[in-house]
């Protein structure tokens, strides 16, 4: 398929997170746009009400794009651990609660696969996931995926990342996310995977014009 060429020069990012909207801004580079946030722009953030995440990157990037008249891009994403039927997905910023508390969630986490008496890594098999949504003031949206596929340990390991990275031991490798320096995360990580998909898209479909 393909998709629109994203010719426009200014692109929305729906984030009110300056650090956010640094890291997307350069994984954006190759497209040679215009990045503004949603919080320079003032616009209103919306609750983020839908059921996966998907749902929720289009929510945002179609309440942006309304509010600004300009295409708008946004992202959601988590952690979806198998053996508790995908949690906590779309609620892994919110299982750290309001004081982003992610010692709390990660040990939230090992509680529920103990109380699964999931203790074997075949047993403990978790993605993180990205969704991307573009959406266009004409109600076109496009939307992108990507996936990193590991193991959780106990206890975690490693300082450097954030969130869940500590007890997220990537497939084929020996250190979590929590110990790899960012380039080395950055490489495989499921952000990463989905702005390649993204930017592939539109580069093709500029090719196309
Ligand atoms: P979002 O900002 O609404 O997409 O929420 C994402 C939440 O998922 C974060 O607060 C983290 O808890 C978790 N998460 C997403 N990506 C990562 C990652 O790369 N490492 C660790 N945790 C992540």
């Amino acid at each position: 398929m393909t998709g629109r060429p994203l010719i426009e020069k200014r692109l929305v990012i729906a984030t009110h997170n300056p650090g956010k909207l640094r890291e997307i801004a350069d994984l954006l580079r190759p497209l040679g746009l215009d990045a503004v946030s949603a919080g320079d722009l003032g616009l209103p953030e919306p609750e983020e009400t839908g059921d996966s995440f998907t749902a929720n990157a289009l929510l945002k990037a179609r309440a942006a794009t309304t509010a600004s008249g300009l295409p708008a891009l946004a992202d959601d994403s988590g952690l979806a651990v198998d053996a508790l039927d995908g949690a906590p997905g779309i609620y892994s910023a919110r299982w750290a609660g309001p004081g982003k508390d992610f010692a709390m969630a990660m040990r939230n986490v090992e509680e529920r696969l103990q109380a699964k008496g999931a203790t074997t890594p075949d047993r403990r098999t978790a993605q993180f996931v990205c969704a991307l949504a573009l959406a266009w003031p004409d109600d076109h949206v496009e939307v992108f995926e990507g996936r990193v596929a590991g193991t959780l340990i106990w206890p975690p390991r490693g300082a450097l990342g954030f969130g869940y990275d500590p007890m997220f031991l990537p497939e084929g490798y020996d250190q979590t996310f929590g110990e790899m320096n960012p380039e080395k995360k950055h490489a495989i990580s499921h952000r990463a995977r989905a702005f390649t998909a993204l930017t592939g898209h539109v580069l093709r479909a500029r090719k196309h014009e």
